[in-house]
């Protein structure tokens, strides 16, 4: 998502770094880049006119003490981040809990926007915070909404309120109320209510739907809207505020090519902060909604906050301290450990996904690796991995070439492939003991894993270049390539 937006931003901040003194009329011109950018990237004309004003009145304002700052156009790039992530709506905000539970969660919204997946994932999101939901189904509309509703309650392990059989059969409003009457007495603590949307927007909809919430006063009514539709989005959700009235905004389909105007439009004109980022059709493709995060991935900054908490709840605390302790104690870092790495980094979701978060991400040259990231590759290396020996796993110098032999036969994969593993991960290992010593090994890429096939390179903690500062990169270049393609993309592409 946002990657022809992201590219344009780049270029409109790659004519101001070249600029050894910045004059106004590179802002006003940087100003005219980024407002087209947003144009074509589909966010509204009031919005793109609002941003581009306040970012260039904040910019001429700061111009003259920016001509004393060393790095100028860096100080502009902040304005514009700033701004950013106001239009996305500043500060992250959570579901309001109600001190009289249950909690009362309304999703409202067109038909397809993604209601009823929705509901699934926030019940699964908020059971696994410890909460105790319950999925109403008030959608009596579309056919097998009801049925539909009860399919993702399965698959989220939570219990779905469904008396009615829906079709077209049944009181919505009555469904609504017995529903959160239902969980009062069952005493779940969060009600989640799926309602039915129209294909556009229309009276008997909005009606329904202000019945609806006038009769159970949810604490949340969420505005469920599918970020592909464009420049609809924002007619709709005018629609929905003045009809239904909402208090926050849940973006679905991010995954999707979207050109990202929704998202951008949304928060700033109707004035309700996006609190949901859905992102697959899957359960598990979901995400709080940050608009910093967004920003920060929007000007190709990637998203390392997110990454790093999937990676601390992917590695649960025991293996991250042993690996910890490990390393302090001056002991080797095996391939057994790397495995185990491995299979926690799996359970983080798909690489992709993962490299995607890292800055650049949305650059030419790493995009093109992403797109040809071969998942395949990790499943390889592990196989590579099971078919040795405990002992070869731990002492990887005893691997022999009789030894190679079987482990390429028992793995299905060539003694080539297995030597180059062998290779890197030796080197890897010596780098981390120089490392541990206190150098910056040369040429190391980041992190445990850098440099061994099928491994994404981390990022070291928080000392990631932005774009911006590509100038003074060139003077520290790496004294080697890495071996890991997505790696060498992120050394090259910046
Ligand atoms: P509703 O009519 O508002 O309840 O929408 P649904 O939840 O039934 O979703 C409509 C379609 O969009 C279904 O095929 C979903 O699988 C799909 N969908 C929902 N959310 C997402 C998403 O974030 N990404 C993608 N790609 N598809 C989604
Ligand atoms: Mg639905």
């Amino acid at each position: 998502m946002f990657e022809s937006l992201s590219g344009k931003f780049a270029t409109a901040f790659s004519a101001l770094r070249n600029r050894g003194r910045i004059a106004p009329g590179d802002i006003d011109e940087m100003a005219a880049e980024i407002r087209q950018a947003l144009l074509d990237g589909d966010v509204s004309l009031a919005v793109a006119e609002h941003f581009v004003s306040t970012v260039s009145a904040r910019a001429h304002e700061a111009l003259p003490t920016l001509r004393q700052s060393t790095n100028p156009s860096q100080a502009i790039f902040e304005i514009v981040n700033e701004e950013l992530i106001s239009i996305l709506g500043g500060q992250a905000r959570r579901v309001r809990f109600s001190k009289n539970p249950p909690t009362i969660i309304m999703l409202a919204g067109l038909q397809g926007s993604g209601k009823t997946t929705l509901a699934g994932k926030l019940s699964k999101y908020f059971a696994s915070q410890g909460n105790t939901p319950l999925l109403v189904a008030a959608d009596l509309q579309r056919p097998n909404a009801v049925t539909q509703l009860q399919v993702v309650g399965e698959q989220a392990g939570v219990p779905v309120f469904a008396p009615e059989p829906g079709n077209g059969v049944g009181d919505p409003v009555a469904v609504a109320k017995a529903g959160v009457e239902f969980a009062r007495s069952k005493l779940h603590n969060l009600v989640i209510v799926d309602t039915a949307g129209r294909l556009g927007v229309d009276e008997a909809l909005m009606k329904e739907a202000s019945n609806i919430r006038a009769a159970i006063s949810p604490d949340e009514v969420i505005f469920v809207v599918d970020a592909m539709i464009g420049q609809d989005a924002v007619r709709t959700a005018q629609a929905f505020l003045n009809g239904v009235g909402f208090d926050a905004v849940a973006l679905t389909k991010l995954d999707g090519d979207a050109r990202g105007g929704a998202a951008l439009s949304i928060a700033h004109v109707t004035q309700r902060p996006i609190m949901f980022a859905s992102t697959g059709e899957k359960l598990a493709d979901f995400d709080l909604f940050y608009p910093d995060r967004m920003a920060s991935r929007i000007l190709g900054m990637g998203d390392i906050a997110s990454l790093a908490e999937q990676a601390k709840a992917a590695f649960d605390t025991g293996s991250a301290e042993k690996f910890e302790k490990k390393f302090a104690e001056g002991e080797d870092f095996t391939l057994e450990d790397f495995l185990e790495q491995m299979q926690a980094m799996k359970k983080m979701g798909s690489m992709s996904k993962l490299l995607g978060m890292l800055p650049g991400a949305n650059s030419g040259a790493m995009k093109k690796q992403l797109e040809s990231f071969d998942e395949s590759e990790m499943v390889r290396t592990q196989a590579i991995i099971q078919s040795m020996t405990p002992s070869e796993r731990t002492n990887p110098k005893i691997l022999n070439g009789s030894r190679r032999a079987r482990i390429a036969l028992g793995s299905g994969r060539s003694v080539k492939e297995v030597n180059t593993l062998v290779d890197r991960f030796s080197a890897a290992q010596k780098a981390m003991k120089q490392l541990r010593n206190g150098g910056i090994p040369a040429g190391l890429p980041a992190g445990l894993s850098g440099g061994i096939p099928g491994m994404p390179p981390m990022p070291r903690g928080g000392g990631f270049k932005h774009p911006l500062q590509q100038g003074n990169q060139k003077n520290q270049k790496k004294k080697s390539r890495s071996g890991n393609p997505a790696k060498r993309a992120a050394e090259e592409g910046r």
